[in-house]
């Protein structure tokens, strides 16, 4: 996903200063969590017990009055026996039966829960599968996909074009399911019966299109991978499709591209972009995650959404975000934002996926970052760090990036600009560029379709740098304050610390004195060395995203 926000005012340095050195962050105090923000956002005991394995989501879709029907099939392994099973859905949508073994199940609603009792004895390590039905008018989002729903709008044509968004408010908002990050099925199948004059297009591959006898047509998808919630769609519209095969890392990786009929000559030269982000991808990430299911880019009546292996497209076949630079550096309009942008996702959010919203930043940041890596891997280093630096006039510092835990709260939109900065602020430290692409695609080896807490990142990017980088992410992710790096020169002394800084950050940091580079090791208290001569310049490196004051006011 990716949000945008209005830049409020620029806070200077000095400023920055009047900060007491212990200000912390604390939540905001007028935000209070309900029982339904935990059910939603907790691994309850309704949910610990079972662990899913397989997904059969088999709805109708109706444009003409907004309205989905069906079944979700979900097929699940016992951990531990229990009685009760917590489903999710939202209102407005009702469940209307669930069965087990062909025999009808009570289940009561708690809002957007139902409490499912089970009348068969669970067995530990045995199979078992649950047949819910459900329908109705599921919510219509009104501002996509930052606003979860669906969207019934109409092509030019007055053709019927459907599609659905729900991360953060949840796939529980279109369908009943385990709505919670930590579990994944390990396959799915998707099955959208549509009017017979449009098409479905969802995750993984098309299996088979079934015509019905009432002049509809049901369209199969088998996703053969894990598979987040948010991650599962429908797009529904008169499509047209093209396709190419990009020679990969892992080998032939099927592209699919499907857009509206009006639109096929601009998607045809503006989707040429797709092997170009994937050449750049795979050099820094590792190979696509998803051979066996290939990558799709799907056209929707919304910006675009990360999706996988259907990445849904709505940026109007144009260079940048809609149309403007968002890095204000020149280089955003050499590529398609929405292509680049979700497509990254699919190693950072779909590949390894957070288990709580309150670690978006390991979708967002990573995805934000990999913006500047497409620009390096094309134009340039300068490039790319042209365009990272330039993306800091949109930080916020209004509140951490890490949102609350077991609430379902994500934490500010700093997770993107700052996010990437922070990253680019690390290459800095590692200062070995070929080192720091094995480390990012050492990350997507080690939790290759995984669900991951933010924490294991943090641990992997201290052990795989060999610096304990535990002060790092707590100022960064944790904290709302930029650091300065405080320095004066008397004589051939230089004098430095940190400060506006979380308890005893030490951040190493690379200085140029007098245009020589040289890496110092500041704390929060004050070190003093000495120079070769007096009379220098210092100046800090402007890969590191930190403020810097030389405190006699040179
Ligand atoms: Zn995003």
């Amino acid at each position: 996903m990716y949000r945008l926000f209005v830049f409020l005012f620029v806070v200077p340095a000095s400023f920055l200063l009047e900060l007491s050195l212990e200000a912390q962050y604390n939540a905001p105090s007028q935000k209070v969590f309900t029982r339904q923000d935990t059910l939603r956002g907790s691994i309850t005991p309704e949910r610990a017990w079972w662990d899913l394995t397989y997904y059969h989501l088999d709805i109708k879709v109706n444009p003409s009055d907004s309205t989905i029907y069906g079944t979700n099939t979900v097929t699940y392994r016992v951990i531990n026996p229990a009685k009760i099973m917590q489903i999710d859905l939202q209102e407005p949508l009702n469940l209307t039966g669930a069965m087990q073994n062909d025999k009808p199940l009570s289940y009561r609603r708690e809002g957007n829960v139902y409490w499912i009792e089970l009348a068969d004895k669970q067995e530990p390590g045995k199979i078992y599968s649950v047949l819910l039905s459900y329908g109705g008018r599921p919510r219509i989002s009104k501002r996509p996909p930052w606003d979860g729903g669906i969207t019934w709008k109409k092509d030019s044509k007055g053709f019927p074009f459907v599609a659905s968004a729900c991360q953060g408010d949840g796939a529980s908002l279109w369908w009943p399911c385990k709505d919670h990050m930590y579990d994944e099925p390990d396959s799915m199948l998707i099955t959208v019966n549509v009017p017979g004059n449009l098409m479905d297009v969802s995750n993984g591959r098309l299996r088979s299109v079934v015509k019905q006898k009432n002049n509809t047509k049901t369209y199969n998808w088998f996703v053969s991978n894990p598979i987040n919630n948010y991650g599962v769609n429908i797009n529904v519209g008169d499509y047209t499709h093209f396709s190419e095969v990009y020679k990969g890392e892992k080998g032939p990786l099927e592209c699919n591209y499907y857009v509206l009929k009006e639109d096929l000559d601009k998607a045809k030269i503006q989707f040429k972009q797709v092997p170009l982000m994937l050449a750049a991808f795979e050099h820094w990430f590792g190979p696509y995650p998803f051979y066996e299911d290939g990558y799709k880019l799907v056209e929707v009546p919304y910006l675009g959404m990360e999706h996988q292996s259907s990445v849904t497209y709505g940026n109007g076949f144009k260079n940048g975000y809609r149309g403007t630079d968002l890095s204000k550096s020149g280089w955003g309009l050499k590529f398609d934002f929405i292509i680049v942008h979700e497509s990254a996702h699919e190693w950072f959010a779909n590949s390894i996926t957070y288990e709580d919203i309150a670690d978006m930043w390991i979708h967002e940041s990573f995805a934000n970052y990999a913006e500047s890596l497409y620009v390096e891997y094309y134009y340039g280093k300068e490039a790319g760090s042209e365009y990272v630096l330039g993306t800091r006039s949109n930080i916020r510092n209004d509140r951490p990036i890490i949102g609350i835990y077991n609430v379902n709260y994500e934490g500010s939109g700093d997770m993107y600009y700052k996010g990437g900065n922070m990253l680019n602020t690390l290459r800095q430290i590692v200062n070995d560029d070929e080192k720091w692409r094995d480390i990012l695609r050492g990350l997507n080896k080690e939790f290759y379709h995984q669900v991951v807490k933010g924490s294991q990142i943090e641990n992997f990017l201290s052990e795989k740098t060999g610096i304990n980088l535990q002060k790092f992410f707590d100022q960064y992710l944790r904290d709302i304050r930029i650091p300065v790096f405080e320095f004066y020169v008397k004589g051939n002394e230089l004098t430095f610390r940190w400060n506006n800084c979380v308890r005893g950050f030490d951040m190493p940091l690379r200085i140029y004195v007098s245009g020589n580079a040289m890496d110092i090791s500041p704390k929060t208290m004050p070190t003093t060395i000495k120079l070769d001569s007096d009379n220098v310049t210092i100046k800090v490196d402007p890969g590191y995203y930190v403020a810097t004051l030389n405190v006699t006011g040179k």
